[in-house]
């Protein structure tokens, strides 16, 4: 997979989710399209194939969580289509490093010396721009009744930025970067074939357009360095285990006035001892005995974080089944509230005092008749 691809293809189109969709969301949507255009099942149907592969490949990517980052800071950067400054003969001669490593610096370098050189010498239009700050991801961890409630946390983030030692000029103290000889400052090179002039990077600047002689040691000359920030977060309540939250304008800052990025929270939610979580739904299974749930009953169960309710065992419940208390589950933002979701566990007592037991002989007394494996036996001979 290169970069050229990474900007040409949209990904998510491919599996027909959104950009914000959860690792499960895309799991589900690709277990289908695969189903459907797999080459087993379309023999010799070469748009199927075609078709089968483009949304394996966006699998590989989107699956990932850190080649997902890339492929979404590379879109988000280039504005999601396929576009790249200087056009589109270039790609080839490109890898992220270099666009990540060198554009904001030169532009940063550009606009420095653009005053030193009486105005205007920019390296490129394109780094001149305003440019959107990256989208960052990153991971947190929740309590089960936190993801519940929703809460507010703490995130550690790291984000490139311009060095300090040296201003994001590369240089070491004292001493100025150069307008590199070989482009004189465009950072880029042209190479004529002909009918067409290509146009990439200079390699002797990487193309930021300046050189310096004597190297920055904090930044070894690349102007770039990473800073840590802590900042606070809202998880809505309700949020679920491996769900990826987006913080709008809470991603690597923009560059020359631009917008920041977004952040991408993934989140991840312990479990609960005796809780837990079908989607809004909470569920918990309870024990009932015998007698419970063969002449009904009325018992109390836990709720979250809330006195014990009372629920209605019905005469003759089987095991399993699932009893719903309304209400009682996760309360979204929106106002949408899920149930609490009873299964009921019948248990068999593992030791009988004496007058359990003579009960229990009697009941098997009155009920010799009935053998609860009629049906089955019947069945399996036909
Ligand atoms: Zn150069
Ligand atoms: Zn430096």
């Amino acid at each position: 997979m290169s970069t050229k691809d990474f900007l040409e293809k949209d990904y998510y189109k491919a599996l027909g989710v959104s950009k914000g969709a959860s690792a499960e969301e895309i799991k589900k949507s690709y277990r289908k399209l695969a189903r459907k255009y797999h080459p087993d099942a379309n023999k010799g149907d070469a748009a199927s194939e075609e078709k089968f592969k483009e949304i394996s490949e966006a699998y590989n990517v989107l699956s990932d969580a850190k080649r997902r980052a890339e492929y979404d800071e590379a879109r988000s950067l280039f504005g999601g289509g396929a576009r790249m400054p200087g056009g589109g003969n270039q790609y080839s001669t490109f890898d992220l490093g270099d666009i990540f490593g060198s554009s904001g610096a030169g532009g940063r370098l550009g606009d420095l010396l653009g005053g030193m050189f009486g105005g205007g010498r920019t390296t490129t239009t394109q780094q001149a721009r305003p440019r959107r700050g990256a989208d960052v991801e990153t991971e947190a961890s929740l309590s089960f009744s936190d993801a519940i409630d929703g809460a507010t946390v703490s995130l550690r983030l790291t984000d490139e930025g311009p060095c300090k030692a040296c201003r994001g000029t590369g240089a070491k103290a004292g001493t100025v970067p150069k307008v590199c000889p070989d482009c004189q400052g465009t950072g880029q090179s042209s190479r004529d074939l002909g009918s067409f002039a290509f146009s990439e990077p200079c390699t002797t600047c990487r193309g930021r357009g300046l050189v310096v002689d004597d190297p920055c040691q904090a930044c070894s000359g690349s102007g770039r360095a990473m800073s840590a920030r802590t900042i606070q977060a809202r998880i809505p309540a309700g949020v679920a285990d491996g769900q990826r939250i987006r913080l709008k304008g809470k991603g690597a800052p923009g560059e020359r006035g631009g917008p920041p990025g977004d952040l991408y929270v993934r989140v991840h939610v312990s479990g609960h001892p005796v809780f837990g979580r079908d989607g809004n739904n909470l569920t918990v299974t309870v024990p009932v005995t015998f007698a419970e749930a063969a002449l009904g009953a009325e018992i109390k169960v836990p709720a979250h974080r809330g006195t014990p309710v009372t629920v209605k065992i019905p005469a003759g419940t089987p095991n399993g089944r699932i009893l719903r208390v309304r209400g009682k589950g996760v309360r979204l933002a929106d106002g949408t509230v899920g149930n609490l979701l009873v299964k009921v566990e019948v248990q068999v007592p593992s030791q009988l005092t004496d007058s359990a037991k003579e009960a229990l002989e009697k009941f098997k007394e009155v009920t010799a008749g009935e053998d609860p494996r009629d049906e089955l036996l019947r069945k399996g001979r036909t």
